[in-house]
């Protein structure tokens, strides 16, 4: 017997459509690519992302048809999202941080019809644009003062292009299935994948996201993604900032601490959210400037580990709650967050630090199980690592074009590529990727976790480890670090400093220090070439 309530599909035109209607006033406030500050309302971006809904149209842009969009936060660019996917067709998001051939590659592979671009862009575009044939027009997020010169061909100015419309448009109603948004995997190894949102998986997860143990949104919170609406969705804020009524606050290109700084403060933001490496760039400014964050209540941080030094800083320091959380492209993005429960508020601060360090809890909607190699599950008990394995209404089927075959197991888990523990609470720690994976004697000893003891030491500014050969024991760790700024520590100290922080065995079996390490686009560590520029590195230890 079926119920009887109204089957409405589940449309991310309905987020901004609610925003407009019942958030009119709410802000949303850029730092633009030229500087100053602009601001206007859910109803101003309601109504210039149905203008632009009408433009596009117009271009013959259609249902299923991908849209693709280069470009920093601001406010053209979260128009742009809904006025693209409002009308059926498919939000590409590109991440200008790839290589120029990535960049082609996924233009053409997904045939999009159209890119979207901050001026700032255009001369990476002119590079590749012999390769990337399917682009009819380049729509360039500017307006006529600030239309950029380029060799790009059939170039349209976009606030020219959507004033020659008007707002009188009604989002259509779609099938709930109907592809939404894309983002490709960043590809360390291959080509990068695309994963095709739906509707429905972008508004389950934007609910489910909003949630008060996850990230906790709602109309009187004050959001900054300072994760660029390219990184894997956006994690989800374009999405549950409108639904919630929560006021928005873009900061365009500039994410060096004292930019930030500053519109967390002059916003008054009182939740944030980006990777490690931005968060290292605000603690040092506040710190050499001795400045506090009195607006601030939580900071997300996720898309690599969370140091302790880093957690504590913001906990103890400026009084600010850390969510630690973990995500990837593949799920839409969020599937653990790490928002105490209850039951732990009276432990020791020490062991909350223990608890903040693993990468939080599952949340509604994302099931999972951990496997050995076989593919049994593995034990819930805080120790036990294996591969982590994901399901759920925004967990991927299947990459677009089928490419990577069969990607679930019988139970219809997608493996992560991560290898976590999960303990009796349901906290997820993930030790490693599965590819950077240590394995010594037999045992496997988790990079993350030296890396974030090494980087615990106030003169290490960045540490790397990977496995090298080991006859004995077929790999050991090396530690590889970036010294912080002026500092002058060597091998000895460090390890002396790790010493009983991990287990013995787990110790590196030795320490080279670097100017840099190699980031990926989404500012990962890429393991991958380190190995190779260490390959054939031999350890004192045989
Ligand atoms: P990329 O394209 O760079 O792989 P994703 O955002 O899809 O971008 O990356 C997802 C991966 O990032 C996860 O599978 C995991 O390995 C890593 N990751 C995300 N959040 C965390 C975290 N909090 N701690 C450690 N690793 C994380």
């Amino acid at each position: 017997m079926f119920g009887q309530m109204q089957d409405v599909p589940l449309l991310v035109s309905s987020l901004i459509d609610y925003a407009e209607k019942f958030h009119s006033e709410q802000e949303i406030v850029t730092r633009t690519l030229q500087g100053p500050i602009h601001r206007y309302t859910y109803a101003d971006a309601g109504r210039r992302s149905r203008q632009l809904a009408k433009a596009l149209i117009a271009l013959g842009v259609g249902e299923g048809d991908r849209v693709g969009t280069l470009a920093w936060n601001t406010y053209r660019h979260f128009e742009a999202w809904y006025g693209i996917t409002g009308i059926g067709a498919v939000t590409h998001t590109l991440n200008p941080r790839l290589f120029a051939e990535q960049l082609a590659y996924i233009i053409h592979h997904a045939e999009n019809r159209f890119v979207i671009l901050d001026p700032t862009f255009t001369g990476m575009l002119e590079g590749i644009l012999d390769q990337i044939p399917t682009v009819e027009g380049f729509i360039i997020l500017a307006d006529r003062a600030d239309m950029p010169a380029t060799s790009l061909p059939n170039v349209i100015c976009y606030e020219d292009l959507i004033a020659a419309h008007d707002a009188d448009y009604q989002w259509p109603q779609l099938d709930e299935r109907a592809a939404a948004a894309m983002c490709y995997t960043s590809g360390t190894t291959g080509n990068p994948k695309g994963v095709l949102y739906t509707n429905r998986s972008c508004v389950l997860h934007a609910l489910s996201a909003a949630l008060p143990d996850v990230m906790g949104c709602g109309s009187r919170t004050t959001i900054m993604p300072v994760v660029p609406l390219f990184h894997a969705n956006g994690w989800g804020i374009a999405h549950f900032a409108p639904m919630t009524g929560a006021k928005m606050v873009l900061p365009g290109k500039e994410m060096d601490g004292a930019s930030i700084y500053q519109l967390l403060n002059e916003e008054k933001v009182n939740l944030t959210a980006a990777v490690p490496t931005v968060w290292l760039m605000l603690l040092r400014h506040l710190q050499e400037n001795d400045l506090d964050l009195p607006y601030l209540e939580r900071v997300v941080i996720g898309g690599s580990a969370a140091p302790r030094s880093m957690i504590e800083a913001f906990e103890a320091k400026y009084g600010v709650t850390v969510g630690h959380i973990w995500g990837m492209t593949e799920i839409n993005p969020i599937g653990s967050m790490g928002t105490p429960k209850a039951s732990m508020e009276g432990m020791d601060y020490q062991d909350q630090l223990d608890l903040k360090m693993k990468q939080g809890r599952g949340m509604w909607g994302v099931d999972l199980k951990i496997t050995d190699d076989d593919g049994n599950r593995l034990p819930w008990d805080g120790e036990t690592a294996g591969h982590l394995m994901v399901r759920g209404p925004w967990v991927v089927s299947e990459y677009y074009k089928g490419e990577g075959g069969q990607i679930l197991d019988e139970e219809g888990f997608f493996d992560t590529g991560d290898i976590a523990n999960i303990d009796s609470y349901g906290y997820v720690q993930l030790t490693d990727r599965a590819k950077d994976v240590i394995k010594s004697g037999g045992e496997w000893i988790s990079s993350i976790d030296l890396e974030n003891t090494a980087v615990g030491h106030p003169e290490i500014a960045e540490a790397a480890v990977i496995g090298i050969y080991h006859p004995k024991w077929d790999e050991r760790p090396l530690l590889v670090c970036v010294r912080a700024k002026d500092a002058t520590i060597g091998k000895d100290a460090i390890l002396e400093f790790m010493t009983g922080k991990v287990a013995k065995w787990w110790m590196p079996d030795d320490v080279v220090f670097v100017e840099e390490l190699p980031h990926t686009a989404t500012g990962k560590l890429q393991k991958l070439k380190l190995r190779e520029q260490f390959k054939g590195y031999k350890l004192p230890t045989y």
